[in-house]
C-alpha cells in the first residue's frame, strides 16, 4: 500500500509517493495552470500523481490516500478551498472531492503552511518536541502551531494566521486590511518593498540603488546580500524586519509555549545574519521574570516539507 503527498502552489505542484511508514520513494513536480477554471487545477493534480505512479510501476488502486496542501483559507470537513490568493481559480471549490473523484483514493485536504509545519514536525526541525510553532517567511508569513503534539486548526481552520498578529498599532497597511503585521514587515516581498520605498524617496547613499536602477526592482535576497556587504540603508531594513520577527516570537512564546520556532520558507536563505538577528531580537524583547529556552530554529526539509507533511497527515488519517 501506497500513500501520495502533493503540495499546491500558485507556481508549481509538487507530488510524491510515500510508503506507509511516510519514507518518500519518488517525486515530480509539474507548473500550475493558470487559469479560471478549477476544473483544470484537478486534472493537473491528478495526470501529475499518475505520471508519478507510472513511472513507479504503482497501479493507483495501491494508493490508500492522498494528502493535498493547498493554500487556502478552508473548510477542512467539507474539503473546500474557500479562497486561494495565488489561485483565483480556487473560490468555494471542493477540491478534495473533485480529485478523489476523478483520482480514485480518498483526499484529505490541508492548508498548505500546516501541511509543511507537520512535515517539520514529523521528520525535520521538529522531530523531537511536542510544542512547536512554524513561520514561513514568502511573500507572507505563514503559520502553523502544534500544541500537545497536534495541529491546531482553530474553530474554523483559521488558526495559526501568525503572520497577521499586530506588531505596531496603527502601523504600515497589511495586505490584509490590517495595520501594523509582522507580515506587513518581516516578509520577503515586504521586505524588498521597504527596500525600494526607502532607496527611492532618500538620498542617502545605499549599493541597492544601482540594483533598483538596472533591475527595477530589488528582492529581499538583494537586501540581505547588501547588508552583508556592509550597506546601512540595507542593513536598516534587514534590522527593522528581525526586530519584528524576534517580536513576534515573543509573542508567540507567551501563546503556547512552544519548545522551539521553527523559520522556513525561501528567506531562510539568507542564513545566520537572519537566524542571529532574530534571536538577539527576541532576548532584547523577552521579559527578564524568568529565563526562557526556547529554541528558535530554520527548517530542515526544505521545500519537500509540505509533501511530506501531507503524506503523513493522509497516513495518519487512513491508516
Ligand atoms: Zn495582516
Amino acid at each position: 500500500m501506497f500513500y501520495l503527498g502533493v503540495d499546491l502552489g500558485g507556481t508549481n505542484i509538487k507530488a510524491g509517493i510515500f510508503s506507509p511508514e511516510c519514507q518518500l520513494r519518488d517525486k515530480s513536480s509539474a507548473p500550475c495552470p493558470q487559469t479560471d477554471d478549477p476544473a483544470e487545477i484537478v486534472v493537473a493534480i491528478c495526470d501529475l500523481s499518475q505520471q508519478l505512479l507510472g513511472d513507479n510501476n504503482i497501479p493507483v488502486k495501491e494508493v490508500r490516500a492522498m494528502g493535498l496542501g493547498s493554500p487556502g483559507p478552508m473548510n477542512l470537513k467539507e474539503g473546500l478551498v474557500l479562497k486561494a490568493p495565488n489561485i483565483p481559480a480556487l473560490h468555494n471549490y471542493p477540491l478534495g472531492r473533485k480529485v478523489s473523484r476523478r483520482l480514485g483514493p480518498p483526499v484529505l485536504l490541508e492548508n498548505d503552511a500546516n501541511a509543511a509545519c507537520w512535515g517539520e514536525f514529523t521528520q525535520g526541525a521538529g522531530k523531537e518536541v511536542t510544542e512547536m510553532v512554524f513561520l514561513t517567511l514568502g511573500t507572507g508569513i505563514g503559520g502553523g502551531v502544534i500544541a500537545n503534539g497536534k495541529l491546531v486548526h482553530g474553530w474554523k481552520d483559521e488558526a495559526g494566521e501568525l503572520g497577521h498578529m499586530i506588531i505596531y498599532p496603527g502601523g504600515r497597511l497589511c495586505g490584509c486590511g490590517q495595520k501594523g503585521c509582522a507580515e506587513a514587515y518581516a516578509s520577503a516581498s515586504n521586505i524588498a518593498l521597504r527596500a525600494m520605498d526607502i532607496v527611492r524617496q532618500d538620498n542617502q547613499a545605499s549599493s541597492l540603488r544601482a540594483v533598483l536602477e538596472q533591475h527595477q526592482t530589488l528582492t529581499a535576497k538583494d537586501v540581505f546580500d547588501h547588508a552583508g556587504q556592509g550597506d546601512r540603508l540595507a542593513q536598516s531594513v534587514v534590522d527593522e524586519a528581525t526586530d519584528v520577527l524576534g517580536l513576534l516570537c515573543v509573542n508567540v512564546l507567551h501563546f503556547s509555549q512552544p519548545q522551539r520556532i521553527v523559520f522556513s520558507g525561501g528567506m531562510i536563505g539568507a542564513g545566520a545574519p537572519l537566524l542571529e538577528g532574530i534571536r538577539r531580537a527576541f532576548q532584547r524583547h523577552i521579559w527578564t521574570m524568568k529565563s526562557e529556552t526556547l529554541e528558535i530554529c530554520f527548517a530542515s526539509l526544505g521545500s519537500d516539507a509540505g509533501l511530506i507533511g501531507a503524506a503523513a497527515l493522509a497516513i495518519d488519517a487512513y491508516n
